[in-house]
């Protein structure tokens, strides 16, 4: 006698092998891990140090940095003595291409600092001639005890994988689509470079995934068929998602169905920032993603409703906005300043239509006067009728309670 309205949240979380980046643990059920990365020249060592701090304080709880050349392999050591010097200790993650091996190889001291190495296999295969770059990566990997992830992408597939299964699906008596070949080339991109570390010594709990596409459904295609097909820890990104809220939905989207799902172990929400646009929206967006699904709590949630005609004033659009931007500057990282509080929910409503209700449903809210109403707010806390607010003062009254409530 159920009903679907009877079960509510996601599917139980794919079984993966557990890796510590540094001190973080990614997968084995560990929490769902916020990363993201830095678009400085990593030869820049202030610029970079400042922006990583600037993630960091955001929330990234790893952050990966480019290492393209030699200048940049040089500043690895140095960013992360000045960031352990200011108290940071996120783990810096060094994005490789093309030269990984020889940089790995000429400066050990970036191959100590970084708590992670990213191999691409479309550009270090181990196939062919290049063997020897991704074997001497996953060798110094092994030689430093450091993770790697292995991130396949659309961009810059396996081309010889990639042609193989063109011939072989030609010549098949069923052939199928183009692009179901090539997801399943990115899959097997994944897995069998995947697999080749582990022949070169690799423990699988150094190995992490990633298979990124830039068009949602191929995404999630891609990653439901590699988590099916293993258990290794998966980093979820949709690729080159874009700008603004064009970004901001597609990887909600791609990421919040697989999310669901159980799959996904760290999840990177990729951002093309507005020209000064402030690179930390990233972290913002992928802790709301999680946090808006119940995987994890890291800032209080402002529930607003969207104002209509009801709405007296632009006292309401302000307090509101006043009490996200609060809780946003002020407190980052809240949950550890104040450990044990689980979840807490400020609502912020413009009328008597929804306003107490949802007041009542929140940890804190306040249901502002709509039109015809009579000037006062009621302020509720923890379901119940706690004070009325009146006067010209009505938003700096409520966000004094907020952060009384907060601190008690
Ligand atoms: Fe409009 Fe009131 Fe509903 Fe807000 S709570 S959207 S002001 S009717």
């Amino acid at each position: 006698n159920t009903s679907a309205s009877d079960i509510a949240g996601p599917a139980p979380r794919h079984q993966t092998t557990k890796v510590m980046v540094g001190n973080v643990a990614v997968g084995g059920g560990a929490p769902i891990v916020v990363q993201s990365m830095t678009n400085t020249d990593t030869a820049d060592i202030d610029g970079t140090v400042a922006q990583v701090a600037a993630l960091a304080r955001a929330g990234s709880e790893m952050v990966r940095i480019t290492v393209d050349r030699e200048e940049a392999a040089a500043a690895v050591p140095h960013i992360r003595e000045q960031l352990d010097k200011r108290g940071i200790t996120t783990p810096l993650i060094g994005d490789f291409h093309y030269i990984g091996h020889k940089l790995l190889t000429d400066y050990p001291a970036c191959a100590e600092a970084l708590a992670k190495y990213r191999i691409n296999p479309g550009n270090v295969g181990f196939k062919d001639k290049r063997d020897t770059q991704f074997s001497t990566i996953i060798e110094l990997a092994n030689k430093y005890g450091k993770p790697v992830r292995i991130g396949a992408n659309w961009g810059s597939l396996d081309q010889e994988l990639l042609s193989k299964l063109m011939d072989e699906n030609a010549a098949s008596a069923n052939p199928r689509d183009a692009r179901a070949v090539m997801r399943e080339a990115m899959v097997q991109s994944a897995l069998l470079s995947a697999a080749r570390a582990q022949e070169l010594g690799m423990p699988k709990d150094r190995i992490i995934l990633s298979a990124k596409v830039s068009a949602v459904q191929d995404l999630i295609a891609v990653y439901q068929d590699l988590a099916a097909r293993s258990d290794y820890a998966i980093h979820l990104g949709l690729t080159e998602a874009g700008m603004g809220s064009k970004g901001i939905v597609a990887s909600s989207a791609a990421l919040g169905i697989l999310l669901q799902q159980g799959i996904g172990d760290t999840i990177r929400i990729s951002l093309t920032p507005e020209p000064g646009g402030d690179r930390t929206l990233e972290v913002q967006v992928a802790q709301e993603l999680l946090q808006t699904m119940g995987f994890r709590t890291f800032v209080p949630l402002v529930a607003a409703c969207p104002g209509c005609g009801r709405t007296t004033s632009t006292t309401f659009q302000e307090l509101a906005r006043s009490i996200q931007d609060f809780i946003r500057e002020e407190m980052p990282g809240w949950k550890t300043q104040y450990p044990g509080v689980e979840a807490l929910n400020v609502a912020v409503m413009g009328c008597i239509v929804n306003g107490p209700g949802e007041s009542k449903h929140a940890n804190i809210g306040i249901s502002l006067p709509g039109t015809g109403e009579a000037p006062a707010a009621p302020v509720f806390v923890d379901g119940k009728k706690f004070r009325t607010l009146r006067g010209p003062t009505i938003a700096a009254d409520f966000k004094a309670l907020v952060i009384d409530y907060i601190d008690q």
